[in-house]
């Protein structure tokens, strides 16, 4: 079959890997003229800098992809765990270091926090649960066909629903387990691993730590990018051809049949066509004369970000590759970013990989990526909130290192709701599609398919089963599991 393939972001390229390894003919089309989309690279004077996904879990969805086309992954991508996942501070001064290993993380914790250790068990203990039950059913799975729903782990499942916390919420879920404030911080923090509030998302999204604590932390070698060069690489040797700087104009449909891709003044036929385009824009701009399914196309967005991407000259060895510091009110920092404010305390996020590649920073320096969450764009003034917001990160950054940080800094890029549109086609810069602040998020997400246009299947972070990598790449499998399952 010719198979054509709108967008090489991950889950573009994921999905490129699987159809060319069961022996189709494909072609990818992507309208910027490198592959990522989002999981992208850039150097600035000396520095290298991961342009979107800093954080790793779920690596052997990138090996699944190696066996499916037949290849061993250890041969092509290399990652190593991480034995601490993060770096945590508030401004009380108290640092902490989440061990992945769970018996030395409860000890940290029960120094730092006080907290007995048996309370974190139990929260990790629960998460495990609750991933058990769901993992495969809400992740793994097209929701949207009938033999998923079919079988003995949904009953299970269904049984477990009272126990699940899918009636009250994740904060709520960690005061249960957890009680000191901080400790709750930590976890609710989880919440925003894609783009939520964890003040309204279900308490089910307690399962999210259990992917970091029980599963692990990774660094891919080479950084985040070298997860798109391999795929890419993967599908060229498996004989995909990529079309790049060539955006895709229509989604040609002829009798309910996706038949053809529109490329500028010419048409290209194919027999399958998969959009790894953000599902709002595939609708808007490719099908403008088809039905939309307007529920979904109006859910409520993800956040977003703004990051100042920093060359340091200086190193801070009480940093590490993942860093955390914490607002003083967690709860006012969400709902400013639901009312599409920026808070004047944030949380600021910093990755440096240089920790872990001291190539990606010249010596003695340091590659800071720093982020805060932000509201996805409803048309702010984003130059004076930018403006404003370095100034507060700088200032929360020199008080909590007792640095003064802007004279170190080097050389500065910025990323922000708009370019994160302008540079992905990511409707109003939400980072992951639709956020998963009501219950009911998991069945509204957009299906890997169309039930009204044959042919036609979605994958990536804006579809089932939601943003992130992890379920980008498992996108992509379950659009093949669906094209099996037809043909
Ligand atoms: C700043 C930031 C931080 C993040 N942090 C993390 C993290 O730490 N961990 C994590 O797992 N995830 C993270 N994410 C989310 C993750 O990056 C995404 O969920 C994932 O990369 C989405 O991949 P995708 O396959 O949906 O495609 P995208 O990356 O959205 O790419 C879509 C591609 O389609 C192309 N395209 C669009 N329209 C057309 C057209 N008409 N014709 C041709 N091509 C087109 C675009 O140019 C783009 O290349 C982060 C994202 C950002 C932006």
């Amino acid at each position: 079959m010719k198979i054509g393939i709108i967008g090489a972001g991950v889950a573009g390229l994921a999905s490129a890997v699987r159809m060319a390894s069961r022996g189709h003919e494909v072609h990818v089309f992507e309208s910027n003229s490198y592959p990522g989309g989002k999981l992208s690279e850039f150097e600035l004077q000396g520095y290298r800098f991961d342009a979107g996904p800093s954080l790793f879990t779920m690596p052997q969805y990138v090996d699944d992809l190696y066996r499916a086309a037949g290849e061993n992954p250890a041969h092509h991508f290399e990652y190593e765990r991480l034995p601490v996942v993060c770096h945590y501070f508030w401004e009380d001064g108290t640092n902490l270091l989440a061990y992945a290993e769970k018996g030395r993380f409860a000890e940290e914790v029960e120094d730092k926090l006080g907290v007995p250790p048996e309370r974190l068990h139990l929260a990790l203990a629960d998460s495990q649960r609750k991933y058990e039950l769901t993992g495969r059913i809400f992740l793994e799975k097209s929701l949207h066909r009938l033999d998923t729903w079919l079988n003995g782990r949904v009953l299970r499942a269904m049984l477990a629903i009272p126990g699940l916390d899918l009636f009250t919420n994740m904060n709520a879920v960690n005061r249960r387990h957890l009680k000191e404030p901080r400790l709750v911080q930590l976890f609710n923090r989880f919440a925003t691993y894609n783009g939520s509030n964890p003040y309204k998302a279900p308490g089910l999204l307690s399962i999210i730590p259990h992917f970091e604590h029980h599963i692990g932390a990774f660094f891919p070698r080479g950084g985040m990018y070298n997860i798109t060069k391999s795929i890419y690489d993967l599908a060229v040797r498996k004989g995909v051809t990529f079309h790049f700087n060539t955006p895709v104009q229509e989604i040609i449909v002829r009798e309910g049949r996706a038949e053809a891709l529109r490329l500028d003044e010419r048409e290209e036929p194919f027999e399958r066509i998969i959009s790894n385009m953000d599902v709002f824009f595939t609708y808007r701009k490719l099908l403008p004369r088809e039905r939309h399914p307007e529920r979904t196309l109006r859910q409520q967005k993800s956040t977003s970000a703004l990051i100042f991407y920093w060359g340091i000259r200086r190193q801070f060895p009480e940093l590490g590759l993942h860093n955390i510091f914490f607002s003083e009110d967690y709860r006012t920092e969400f709902r400013h970013l639901e009312e599409g404010k920026l808070f004047d305390d944030p949380t600021v996020y910093i990755n440096i990989t240089q920790k872990c590649e001291p190539g990606d920073a010249p010596e003695g320096c340091e590659n800071w990526f720093t982020m805060i969450n932000a509201p996805y764009d409803s048309g702010q003034d984003w130059d004076s909130l930018i403006r404003q917001s370095r100034k507060q990160i700088l200032d929360k950054l020199s008080r909590m290192l007792q640095v003064d940080i802007e004279p170190l800094i080097e050389c500065e890029e910025v990323l922000e709701p708009r370019t994160i549109e302008s540079k992905t086609a990511s409707h109003l810069g939400a980072l992951y599609g639709t956020s998963s602040n009501n219950r009911m998020a998991a069945f509204l997400r957009h299906p890997n398919f169309s039930s009204r246009i044959k042919g036609l299947y979605f994958c990536g972070g804006s579809v089932h089963p939601g943003g992130g990598i992890p379920l980008a790449l498992l996108s992509a499998k379950i659009v093949d599991e669906v094209m099996q399952a037809e043909s």
